[in-house]
């Protein structure tokens, strides 16, 4: 069925067919939509949003500076961080900066080189570990220390419903509910002074919608893949997943919106976690060491036992 007589340019997976305009008008709507549902966004938010220069991050941050604009107590700042992944990062780097400079919005760039010593690329020569693994650990790491110094209220991220559904099944495929308890539209726990919530506007949005709003607004990035990423668990999850949508649309809605339901009972059951202080860094860690500071000390001993 089509929305009206213009051409259409996407199809939704329930089977409707939306022109240019329609697509936008559904898009945006649902974003809003869930920024209200999931109550992710307050009247008075001094915001920050993580981007990386990709399409996700875009979208996002072009919506809630939308948001802004309507909305004067809402303030907008972007944070970016430089893994130092050469010939990949530093080309998504220059689109968030040009992006900011565009819309007047203030970006924090911060760098593993700077903050820790090495580049991810320096630090994958020394140590035998899965790239994302490291990669994810610090960038986290990063980005809750850094809003919290910048006093962000918040931290608004790109993460789509493919995202979430490759995260839920990567968890139950590794056993490890325990994280899936810290998945949803909003994460990061509200009494912990030391974690800044993030939130994720385009939850509801697939990979699809995002990169058909992106085109249609001039944001989509041509930048291939990060190098690192076919070598991830999360990219044979996504091809499957990919995979079974063709198949079976409406396969990634399903997942999301059962693991909805079932959420509030993981929260439930994992609410005692004590978060405890990293006794090195003083950051929030689940254990005596955060990950940080235990790869950190890795890198430590692998440069040691070369020289
Ligand atoms: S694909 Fe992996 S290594 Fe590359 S930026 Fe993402 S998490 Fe980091
Ligand atoms: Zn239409
Ligand atoms: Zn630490």
């Amino acid at each position: 069925m089509n929305c009206c007589n213009e051409k259409s340019v996407i199809a939704l997976p329930a089977g409707e067919k939306l022109c240019k305009n329609h697509f936008i008008d559904y898009f945006e709507s649902k974003v809003f939509k869930t920024i209200r549902q999931f109550d992710l966004i307050g009247k008075d938010e001094n915001l920050g949003v993580a981007l990386s220069g990709g399409k996700d991050s875009l979208t996002v941050l072009h919506l809630l500076k939308k948001l802004s604009k309507q909305n004067q107590k809402i303030k907008i700042n972007a944070i970016a961080i430089d893994e130092g992944i050469s010939g990949y990062r530093d080309k998504t780097l220059e689109k968030a900066k040009e992006f900011c400079n565009e819309n007047n919005i203030k970006l924090h760039i911060f760098s593993y080189k700077e903050e820790f010593g090495l580049t991810l690329d320096e630090m994958l020569k020394i140590l035998n570990a899965k790239p994302c693994t490291i990669c994810g650990i610090f960038r986290r790491y990063l980005l809750n220390k850094k809003s919290r110094e910048l006093k962000l209220t918040k931290l608004a991220t790109g993460h789509n419903l493919d995202d979430e559904c490759q995260s839920i099944l990567m968890n139950q495929f590794k056993n490890n509910i325990e994280a899936s308890a810290r998945l949803g539209p909003k994460v990061g726990l509200i009494q912990d002074g030391k974690f800044v919530q993030r939130i994720k506007p385009l939850y509801l949005c697939t990979e699809k919608e995002v990169t058909a709003y992106a085109f249609m607004n001039g944001l989509l990035d041509d930048f291939a893949e990060c190098p690192n990423a076919s070598q991830s668990f999360r990219a044979q999850v996504r091809d499957m997943l990919n995979d079974f949508e063709n198949k079976f649309p409406g396969t990634k809605y399903s997942i999301v919106n059962s693991f909805l339901q079932i959420l509030p009972l993981l929260k439930q059951k994992f609410k005692h976690e004590i978060i405890k202080v990293c006794a090195r860094c003083n950051e929030p860690s689940a254990n005596e060491l955060c990950n940080a500071c235990v790869y950190l000390e890795k890198l430590r001993k692998s440069i040691l036992e070369v020289r």
